[in-house]
């Protein structure tokens, strides 16, 4: 962006603001990553006070910064905005931005696949339009708003992932930034802890249709009979759903993947055969959406086939690492039960390598069930074909009790809070023909396996 205070002010329905000319061209929230120009935001929180950085804030470049107004002793002489809560006028500039803003929104939302879906989506789009998506993981009541105010003047078309753990939180964000186009990659099981139920997940995720255009258009994954049931309640609402079911709006078939990705067929709104650079049949579920949003945009199947082709994702999803001989595939971004089952299935059925190891670590915040989500990865391990199973961390004991029928033993390595037993094995067992899935949950940090073999 590129406002004066006195427009930023505007929209906070701010009289008599100082420094109306100041100029700011970007959002900061940490004095640490501060850049020129940008508009510094305190918070007051339990243990510190932004506050106290703000001069700091003006030393490293800000243009401004917002002040809370119970706050003592303002600095003076410096370009102040004052409010009363600081994160809701975050949410108002953003809000302002977004209604006097020429491009395109898309919101992406969903229990698995955001990040994927989005990086999948504004690199397929890159070619052809000026894009700008959401960095990381910038999709909370904070991030989404951060990412909005950082949008460039001629961006356009911003990609914006949505996230939550509870209901009505996608609703303020898809009020928030209103897209035009709006994705549901799928419903997991992921917050189950405070939603109840995967009913009350399809809810709190179909929130997004609360803030789409009136001319928008919902993208969804069309296997799930949850979505299916809430569409059929909006008879006015336009929808194209994605999925492996035939019927489908567009529906992916012969999925054959290679150690550079997927090759895929497709048919319905759009036909033929494409290329993508990532694996998991999840992830070719991911790109359907994109292809039909890119398809929504105006472009040729060609332009979607070239642009595919060039694709690149955010680390540590479904990411292949050769390390010396052996294969990673290196999907420690994160795991709930469906992207488990979804990864899990992968090595089943791939042919890339003919060894093939499973690495797995604790899917965390299950709630009461995570006993019962654990054991039953069990039942998507084929024994036939897996070789090594290594699991780590104290909820894995469960799946590693239940293996124990099914698997024979010596290939079975459990730690509760070590990786070396696991990267010990890797060292001495795995050979140029082992293909290794690593997974679990981020506050495991599998990833750290790939460093040590590496080293
Ligand atoms: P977060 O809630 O942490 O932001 P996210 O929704 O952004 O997650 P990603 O980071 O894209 O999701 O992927 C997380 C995990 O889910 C990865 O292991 C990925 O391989 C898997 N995954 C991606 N897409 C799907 C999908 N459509 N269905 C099931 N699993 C998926
Ligand atoms: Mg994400």
């Amino acid at each position: 962006m590129k406002k004066n205070l006195q427009q930023l002010a505007n929209w906070l329905n701010i009289e008599n603001q100082a420094f109306p000319e100041t100029v700011v061209t970007g959002i900061s929230i940490d004095t640490r990553t501060i850049e020129q120009g940008d508009l510094f935001i305190p918070f007051r929180g339990e243990a510190v006070n932004g506050h106290r950085f703000v001069e700091q804030a003006f030393e490293k470049g800000a243009a401004a910064a917002l002040w809370m107004n119970d706050e003592p002793n303002p600095p003076q002489h410096l370009p102040l905005i004052f409010v009363d809560n600081p994160e809701i006028a975050l949410q108002e500039m953003a809000k302002g931005y977004r209604n006097e803003h020429k491009a395109t929104f898309i919101g992406i939302t969903g229990s698995n696949g955001k990040t994927s879906s989005k990086d999948i989506l504004a690199s397929s789009l890159a070619p052809y339009y000026k894009v700008q998506k959401t960095i990381g993981n910038f999709n909370n009541q904070l991030g989404l708003p951060i990412t909005i105010l950082q949008l460039d003047e001629d961006t356009e078309i911003s990609v914006l992932e949505m996230g939550m753990s509870g209901f009505g939180e996608i609703e303020f964000l898809t009020k928030l930034a209103r897209p035009h186009y709006a994705i549901i990659t799928n419903i997991g099981e992921a917050h189950m802890q405070d939603l109840g139920s995967r009913e009350g997940i399809a809810q709190a995720k179909f929130e997004i249709i609360q803030g789409l255009d009136d001319n928008g258009v919902l993208f969804f994954d069309g296997d799930e009979p949850l979505l299916q049931n809430l569409i059929t309640k909006q008879p006015t609402l336009s929808t194209q759903s994605v999925g492996f079911t035939q019927g489908l709006d567009l529906v992916a078939s012969n999925i054959v993947a290679n150690a550079e990705g997927s090759n895929f067929h497709v048919e319905g709104t759009i036909d033929g055969d494409f290329f993508i650079s990532v694996l998991g049949e999840h992830q070719v579920k991911n790109t359907l959406n994109a292809m039909l949003v890119s398809k929504a945009l105006g472009l040729t199947d060609e332009q979607i086939r070239a642009a595919l082709k060039q694709v690149v994702l955010t680390d540590m999803r479904m990411q292949l690492i050769p390390v010396g001989d052996v294969l990673f595939i290196n999907d420690a971004y994160n795991a709930a039960p469906t992207s488990m089952h979804a990864a899990v299935q992968f090595v089943n059925q791939t042919s890339i390598r003919g060894d093939k190891w499973l690495v797995l670590g604790d899917m965390l915040e299950l709630g009461d069930d995570e006993q019962q989500m654990h054991e039953e990865i069990a039942q998507h391990i084929d024994s036939d074909v897996v070789s090594y199973v290594c699991l780590y961390g104290p909820r894995m004991k469960w799946l590693y009790e239940k293996l124990q029928g099914q698997f024979n033993s010596e290939l079975l390595v459990y730690s509760e809070a070590d990786y070396a037993p696991i990267i010990e094995t890797i060292k001495q067992y795995a050979t140029n023909d082992t293909l290794i899935l690593v997974k679990g949950s981020r506050g495991m940090k599998l990833e750290t396996i790939i460093q040590n073999v590496a080293q």
